[in-house]
């Protein structure tokens, strides 16, 4: 066996929770893989694993938001069966084809395997499952009878309705925007998550009879209404205020929020911007406004007052955007954008890492005197957003907007999303919408 192969190694702490390793291991190293005894030398010379047996679901399930059976559907693709596999998504998820895009993938970093190999990509594995065709939505047997209105259909509202809409309820989503889908429409650009995949999910929402009134900007009084009118409201409306730089000079032409720019790019009229281009920030607002910026052939430097470990942007976000010829300018800090009627230039003041602040994060302070200005014709600002969850709680007479877990607010009204936790994910944001439309079932029929 020396030199032509090794003996397999089970690791009774990490293997055997799913089968996609083992399904490919010609030494079918594990037992519960093989038919006989050994079927082969290798397997005859590797210490035997048992299948596990745990009440635990595996560390990468744990780790998911809406807790999708990721060993089960793997294990249905290394068989073989897309659609096997794409009808255990479905039972936990109606939005696989956006997520096999754009989820940041909490169970990849929690798989075990991680600790000895890059873990299997189970985003780009979740995304060829729902390439398989959708199955028909079977009417629910039982309907809950309930009206249910969702203020806001990004993925919280979409996974609330649809939550609500498979037990029967009858549920009607609205959105200020002409378009459905929340920021997956309007905010994350067509080059990381394209609309037809947005939209067969939005087709699988819509399938279970979910209607869907767009265009319609709700008040606290309108839902006020509402709630006497349904059996329950859920509010998830996001966090879409671009937070203000208040920066001089931010207000000169060519200046833009990355928020804005993303939008007017998703919705048209499509931005035109002037290069050399200069992004601030160091999340997924900027990485994806910058790289919009540089596939309208700009010179894109982004400028970050941290180091590049620091940045909240996806890691694979930001060599993606390196790829594709963006530049950095790490450890320096806006100090007002330079231009007569027109940007020209952002100052930037160098800062250098000190002591944690509250929220533990190192504090990277600017230092005196260290000044320059990067020459810019268009700045776009991405510093973060906020939600108008205290508008939406004084308009609606409550102290506050901070639901418990399943995002009971008061009787027949929840939140969900963005809009209570600040800006998140996607999945984070569909488990809200789908803990508050069960909290919902729970109440109308009790
Ligand atoms: C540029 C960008 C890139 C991102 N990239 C990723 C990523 O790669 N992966 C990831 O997991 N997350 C990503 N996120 C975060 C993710 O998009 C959000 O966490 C998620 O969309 C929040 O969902 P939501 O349903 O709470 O709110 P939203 O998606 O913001 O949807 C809320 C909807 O409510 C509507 N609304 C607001 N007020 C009203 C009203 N008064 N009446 C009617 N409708 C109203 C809005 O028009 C909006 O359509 C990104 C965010 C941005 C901005």
């Amino acid at each position: 066996m020396e030199g032509r192969t090794h003996v397999p190694q089970v690791n009774e702490e990490v293997c055997g929770f799913c089968g996609v390793c083992r399904g490919a291991c010609p030494a079918l190293a594990s037992p519960d893989l093989a038919a006989g005894e050994s079927e082969t030398m290798r397997a005859a010379l590797a210490p035997g694993a048992p299948a596990k047996a745990t009440d635990q679901p595996p560390a990468c399930q744990a780790a998911c938001p809406i807790g999708q059976d990721i060993n089960a559907y793997l294990a249905c693709l290394a068989k073989g069966d897309q659609a096997g596999a794409l009808e255990i998504i479905l039972r936990d998820n109606p939005l696989p084809s956006v997520l096999g895009h754009v989820c940041h993938h909490p169970c990849q970093q929690a798989c075990l395997s991680g600790q000895f190999q890059s873990p299997p990509s189970i985003r780009d594995l979740k995304r060829f499952a729902a390439s398989a065709p959708r199955p028909t939505v079977e009417p629910a047997q039982e309907p809950v009878k309930a009206q249910v209105a969702v203020v806001g259909s990004g993925p919280a509202g979409l996974a609330a309705a649809w939550e609500l809409a498979k037990s029967g309820a009858t549920v009607t989503v609205y959105d200020a925007k002409p378009v459905a889908g929340g920021m997956l429409a309007w905010a994350i650009p067509e080059f990381r998550l394209p609309r037809a995949a947005l939209q067969t999910d939005l087709d699988y929402v819509k399938a279970h009879g979910v209607a869907f009134e767009l265009g319609k900007a709700l008040s606290p009084r309108d839902v006020e209404k509402m709630r006497q009118e349904c059996d329950a409201v859920v509010l998830a409306c996001g966090a879409s205020r671009a937070k203000a730089a208040g920066l001089p000079g931010d207000d000169l032409a060519g200046v833009w929020l990355g928020l804005d720019l993303l939008r007017d790019a998703a919705l048209g009229p499509a931005p035109s911007l002037a290069s050399p281009v200069v992004v601030v920030g160091g999340g997924n607002v900027a990485l994806d406004a910058a790289r919009w910026a540089l596939r309208q052939g700009a010179e894109v430097t982004l400028v970050y007052r941290r180091d590049r470990e620091q940045m909240p942007a996806y890691v694979e976000e930001v060599a993606a955007a390196e790829a594709e010829g963006m530049k950095f300018r790490f450890r320096a800090q806006p100090v007002g954008v330079e231009g007569e009627g027109a940007a020209a230039g952002l100052k930037v003041r160098a800062t250098e890492p000190g002591a944690p602040g509250p929220d533990g994060r190192v504090v990277f302070a600017p230092q005196a005197g260290a000044e320059e200005v990067i020459p810019a014709a268009t700045v776009i600002l991405a510093l973060g957003q906020d939600s108008e969850a205290a508008s939406w709680a004084d308009g609606l007479g409550l102290s506050g907007l901070e639901p418990g877990p399943e995002g009971r607010l008061a009787n027949g009204l929840y939140a969900a999303g963005d809009l209570v936790t600040g800006p998140a994910t996607v999945v984070e944001a569909m488990a809200g919408g789908i803990a508050a439309a069960r909290a919902i079932l729970e109440e109308v029929q009790s």
